[in-house]
């Protein structure tokens, strides 16, 4: 079988990696791809736009692709699967009405209060001063949220009446466009996030191993919040028994609302929770696509097949799939990023190093690369996803580590603390 995948960043990188691993996958085309899918063996990149759909349709039809992956939110959220699915292709990817869930948080947030599914509590405003006048009713810590898409800059966790009042004018004054136009504030919750992935056919639910990423630019979980700066799986918080009431309290029901609302999903549900305290998991929100970072760290664990798996989510045969296997061990990734990020950052450094850091048997997932002149370079805020197995979070995230040593490009960037709440040496 032939694959698309859509998408650029280390994300669509894993995914065309694993799924390559696969007897059945011949070869995989990223639309438009990096510098690391064009380095796969059987796997090439197309330098086609993501909105050009029908461009996008033609290529796949002309050239039989057996199945297109979407990867990123904005082609979901703009109805790429639709137009696809009417092209005849068969899509692993929610329609954009599915992808609601991730492009309205007052949508996302109905559907929740509909479903009784547990979350912060919220209000959702359409004016200015009725919004601020809420907040000031309510105090701080509270949550400032635009609406819609805003590639992760749209959340401020205010810890004043003041700075939430200066986010909801920014949003309302045109600072995301349209996504700020509504604006959801939201109840501030305490806890350790973790992200849960399922694949999902619309019907039959199949949780991924749960992960943890480490949004903000800082050691210590300090600055300004990131797309992720490293992940690590499966998430020791995540219990058994914890993953068992995420399915029956928040996957669920959410599948359920969805399909009341005659949608059907296909796809990731990504869950993003908080365990609060008392160790109940209450959703920060949904996303209708694979994480990134924490793709790259459940899909070197995945054994199971998985173009069949994402195949059978796509046909419908979910509840017939058998379940789901995984290699033993853990996974650990240290996102390297270009000087300057998550504001304006370098470009165009030449990268060295990423063979050895191979050779010492990481995988090196790039999300900002390209090749320039057969050199390779830097073409993004996070630039690599380095990523490791090991038996023990130690022995993974100091193979991570040491293989991040082996890479130079000027001004590289990255996180020192990784795991380091996983790290038994260190929590001990
Ligand atoms: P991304 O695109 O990075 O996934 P986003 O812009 O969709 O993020 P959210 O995931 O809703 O935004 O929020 C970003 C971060 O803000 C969360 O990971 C969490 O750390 C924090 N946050 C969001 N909502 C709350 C809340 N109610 N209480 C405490 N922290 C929150």
């Amino acid at each position: 079988m032939k694959v698309l995948v859509v998408g650029n960043g280390g994300r669509e990188h894993a995914l065309a990696w694993k799924l390559l691993q696969s007897p059945k996958v011949q070869q995989v085309t990223c639309i438009p791809g990096n510098g690391g899918t064009a380095s796969l063996e059987h796997c090439q990149n197309l330098p086609l736009n993501v909105e050009d759909f029908e461009g996008i349709g033609r290529f796949a039809l002309v050239n039989g692709m057996g199945l297109v992956v979407i990867g990123p939110e904005a082609p979901l959220a703009a109805g790429m699967t639709d137009y696809l699915r009417h092209q005849h292709l068969t899509v692993f990817g929610p329609t954009r009405l599915g992808a609601q869930i991730e492009a309205s948080k007052a949508w996302a947030k109905a559907l929740m209060q509909e479903a009784k599914i547990p979350t912060a509590h919220a209000a959702v405003f359409t004016e200015k001063e009725a919004a601020q006048a809420y907040v000031q009713a309510q105090g701080a810590p509270i949550v400032v949220k635009a609406d819609g898409l805003a590639a992760g800059k749209g959340v401020t966790v205010a810890t004043t009446v003041a700075e939430a009042q200066a986010a909801i004018a920014a949003s309302f004054d045109g600072q995301f466009g349209k996504a700020g136009e509504r604006v959801v504030i939201e109840e501030y919750l305490t806890g350790q996030e973790i992200s849960v992935l399922a694949l999902t056919d619309g019907i039959t639910i199949r949780p991924l191993l749960p992960a943890q990423d480490h949004k903000r630019i800082g050691n210590g979980d300090t600055g300004p919040n990131t797309g992720g700066m490293g992940a690590y799986a499966p998430a020791p918080i995540a219990t058994p028994a914890l993953m068992r009431r995420i399915q029956t309290e928040i996957l669920e029901p959410a599948i359920a609302a969805l399909q009341a609302r005659k949608i059907d999903y296909c796809g990731v549900l990504y869950a993003g929770l908080i365990i609060t305290p008392e160790g109940d998991p209450k959703v920060i929100e949904f996303n209708c696509r694979f994480g990134d970072p924490e793709t790259q760290v459940i899909l070197p664990l995945l054994d199971t097949p998985l173009d069949e798996l994402l195949l059978a989510c796509a046909q419908k045969r979910l509840a017939e799939f058998p379940p789901l296997t995984w290699k033993p061990g853990v996974a650990a990734c240290v996102v390297m990023a270009s000087e300057g990020y998550p504001d304006a950052f370098r470009k165009g450094d030449r990268l060295t190093g990423i063979e050895d850091a191979e050779t010492q048997g990481a995988m090196v997932f790039h999300a900002g690369t390209q090749t320039k002149q057969k050199a390779l370079v830097s073409d993004g805020g996070r630039v690599l996803g380095v990523t490791t197995v090991g038996e023990t979070f130690d022995a993974a995230l100091d193979q991570a580590y040491a293989a991040v040593n082996s890479i130079h490009f000027e001004g590289a960037y990255y996180r020192q603390d990784i795991g380091d709440r996983v790290r038994t040496a260190k929590s001990a």
